[in-house]
């Protein structure tokens, strides 16, 4: 199953995308439920047949909460200078950062050093809090995306803790497309490539908390409801964003998310 969020004659919808005649086509859409976050069921949706480029793609999810993993990379953890963490280090981006695919990634007048970090990003499908030690966690998986968690590296380093750092609008790219049809476990390659060139190509199999300590690990802290999106972590090659670059973070099967960057 694969599906987007998108806009078409001033409205939002859901839809079911599927192959059809060599094309990516919108074969089924739903309203956007007023409730927000949840998904609604796209095989019961109107049948449809929207080529996906003539629609303008919104970020797919509308989470109550993004929760991110600090330094799941051994390799990353140390390019910053920090030892691998022992249990997994999580911290919170505001919904209020998300953006869409090709909408501007805007530098902070504040910031004089804005980072890229590409990331998979999980979104989840039913509700969980705590999840017992043999319980598995994919049942309360919807699916999996690109996130780009974005951040101010040097407001990072200078406020001790990361509200800030992560959490201006436009900190969280996230998209194009939600895919099932993927597994972190087997290993999944993450790409960032910035103005063309290859910047980060991580796995999730390098993972130093696999996704199933990750959920059972923020499930025992917080509530996950259907639509909350979890950013598992961003392998090595971070590296500093211009105005004028062309940022794009690329798993198979879910799609490229492309966002430009301006300054503020
Ligand atoms: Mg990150």
């Amino acid at each position: 199953m694969r599906y987007c969020r998108f806009e078409r004659a001033g409205e939002q919808h859901f839809g079911l995308v599927e192959t059809t005649a060599g094309r990516l086509t919108i074969t089924r859409m739903a309203e956007i439920p007023p409730s927000g976050g949840a998904i609604p069921d796209l095989s019961r949706g109107p049948d449809c047949r929207i080529p996906v480029e003539d629609v303008t793609l919104v970020a797919p999810v509308a989470p109550s909460k993004i929760v991110c993993v600090g330094r799941n990379y051994r390799e990353h953890a140390s390019e910053l200078g920090h030892a691998v963490p022992r249990e997994p280090l999580i911290f919170l981006k505001p919904p209020s950062a998300l953006l869409n695919p090709g909408a501007s990634i805007v530098r902070p007048r504040m910031s004089s050093r804005v980072d890229y970090e590409g990331e998979l990003g999980v979104v989840i499908g039913r509700q969980c809090g705590h999840i017992l030690p043999d319980e598995d966690v994919r049942p309360y998986i919807l699916g999996y995306t690109c996130v780009n968690d974005v951040t101010a590296r040097d407001l990072q380093d200078k406020d001790g803790q990361w509200t800030r750092a992560k959490g201006f609008d436009s900190f969280c790219p996230a998209g194009p497309m939600v895919t099932d049809e993927l597994d972190p476990w087997a290993g999944i390659e993450v790409r960032t490539r910035v103005n063309g060139e290859t910047c980060q190509q991580g796995n999730t199999r390098d993972f130093i908390f696999p996704l199933d300590v990750v959920i059972r690990h923020i499930a025992e802290v917080m509530t996950l409801v259907p639509g909350d999106l979890i950013a598992t972590g961003t392998p090595k090659g971070v590296g500093p964003l211009r105005a004028g670059d062309l940022v794009e973070v690329a798993i198979d099967k879910i799609g490229i998310l492309v966002n430009p960057v301006s300054d503020g």
